[in-house]
């Protein structure tokens, strides 16, 4: 009965996963609408509005302070005031409206439509877009549809998200005063992040860890480090522990780090769900899985001409694979033949100390040869005032390919990305080593580990 707009190419979600996808399909010389729940304003998702971007602007302000205060051995001296976080606030929000506003031209440079509201299907090619009050729904009628909906953060039935006493990772975000202390519920990455942060800023910090090590998965050589620093740091480390109760200013452990422990505010962090729940797939004839995640092919393809991406789909929930899986979902609704197959997709915590992993160093414990080197090693590392940390480079033997690096010290994040082409590449250690590397840079115990690995 109702009448439908004519869509070609539908993007659902304005994240990285969307925003990429839109742009793409836009000079794949698709006509393209995207809808997202906030509009023009909801560009960037989480990335950008509440996840990497803010959280790393408040990870840099806290790393600066502190290691302004390390260095008063060096001879830095001056007082630091009290640290304003209305003012870092005001920073942070220019920040990101720089990068939405970045975003919206770029969409709007390539022609994309943007529509305001939650989508929701009604058929394998039909839809409606609900921007909730008086508008009235829109109907949409499409021949391919990207669904880049994205993730949420996941709650605990007993610590009841209210926005003042019990937080979520976009609260503390938009927090405008410091709290004097947060228990940190979820040792995951975004927890060990947010924590460390705010106990650098001056919270006093509880971190609470169900599993029995602290950022769950991955290996203990690189988790040592952080665990030593945040123990320095004054971090109240928790692991093996669960949540019992919340009182007015305490939170109740329960297990092996049972207790009490202040908590102006408890932020939870355990992990996000995929939003998938509200979206109708059933009616596109979509199932979805208890984790709430996508089924899709190796061309991120759901049904035929439906593709999803993003931390809707499998696989690590980070922006790069949500951007990576986007120009692969377009080129595959536009007829072509692709697959997203990258040889590694790297991680980074934004820890003290950084880790960064790429690659695997286990694939054949038998045959396969790893070297560690220590930045305390390094000429760079030791004027940095932080020579903490490590590289770890795994490759075959007799001269084959890399397959692993883990960089856990200052920079990983950005050291990374070498490791990754040579994997992606194929290259050998000889291959690392011999390229000529500047000094002296952090990034020298890269081609020296491979030299390493020489002679192991
Ligand atoms: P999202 O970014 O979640 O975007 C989805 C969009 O879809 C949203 O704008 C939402 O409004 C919209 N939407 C949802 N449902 C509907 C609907 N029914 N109709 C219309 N619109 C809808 N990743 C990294 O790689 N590096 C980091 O350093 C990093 N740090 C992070 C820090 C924090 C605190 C958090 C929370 C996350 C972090 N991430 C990081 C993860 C990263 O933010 C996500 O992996 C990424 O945003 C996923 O992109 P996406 O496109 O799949 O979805």
């Amino acid at each position: 009965g109702e009448i439908a707009e004519s869509i070609d190419l539908l993007v659902i979600g304005g994240g990285p996963g969307g925003y990429t996808a839109a742009l793409e399909a836009a000079a794949l010389g698709r006509t393209v609408t995207l809808v997202d729940r906030d509009g023009p304003a909801g560009l960037g998702g989480v990335c950008l509005r509440v996840g990497c971007i803010p959280s790393k602007a408040l990870i840099e302000v806290a790393e600066l302070r502190s290691r302004y205060a390390a260095l008063a051995v060096a001879g830095l001296r001056g007082v630091v005031e009290p640290f304003d976080m209305g003012a870092f606030q005001a920073w942070k929000d220019a920040i990101v409206a720089r990068l939405t506003g970045g975003v919206a031209g770029l969409l709007k440079a390539a022609g994309v439509t943007i529509l305001t509201g939650g989508f929701r299907f009604l058929g394998a090619r039909r839809g409606v877009v609900d921007a909730g009050g008086t508008t009235p729904p829109q109907f949409l009628e499409f021949t391919d549809a990207v669904i880049a909906t994205g993730s949420t953060p996941r709650a605990l039935p007993r610590l009841v998200r209210d926005g003042v006493h019990i937080l979520d990772s976009t609260d503390v975000l938009g927090l405008t005063a410091l709290p004097s202390s947060v228990a940190v519920v979820g040792g995951g990455y975004i927890g060990v992040e947010l924590g460390t942060a705010l106990r650098k800023l001056g919270s006093a910090v509880t971190i609470v860890e169900a599993q029995e090590s602290l950022l769950p998965g991955l290996p203990s050589e690189v988790v040592t480090p952080v665990r030593k620093r945040l123990s320095a740091l004054g971090v109240d480390v928790r692991t093996g522990t669960s949540v019992a109760g919340v009182e007015q200013d305490e939170l109740v452990l329960a297990g092996a780090g049972a207790g009490a422990v202040p908590a102006e505010v408890v932020v939870v962090a355990i992990g996000r769900r995929p939003n998938t729940d509200d979206l109708g797939l059933a009616d596109a004839g979509i199932q979805v899985g208890a984790d709430g995640l996508l089924a899709v092919g190796p061309d991120r393809i759901v049904v035929p001409h439906i593709a999803a991406i993003g931390d809707v789909t499998a696989g690590p929930a980070l922006a790069h694979k949500a951007t990576a899986e986007a120009r692969v979902a377009v080129a595959a609704l536009s007829g072509r033949r692709v697959a997203f197959e990258p040889a590694t997709i790297p991680m980074v915590v934004y820890s003290d100390p950084e880790i960064a992993i790429t690659g695997a160093m286990g694939i054949d414990q038998s045959r396969q040869a790893s070297v560690r080197r220590p930045f305390a090693a390094s000429g760079r590392a030791l004027t940095t005032g932080d020579p903490t940390g490590f590289v770890r480079m795994a490759a075959m033997p007799d001269g084959g390919p890399v397959t692993g690096v883990h960089i856990v010290g200052p920079h990983a994040s950005e050291l990374i990305s070498e490791a990754v082409l040579a994997i992606e590449m194929a290259a050998s250690p000889e291959d690392v080593w011999s390229t000529i590397h500047p000094h002296p840079t952090l990034a020298e115990a890269i081609a020296d580990v491979a030299l390493d690995l020489r002679s192991s």
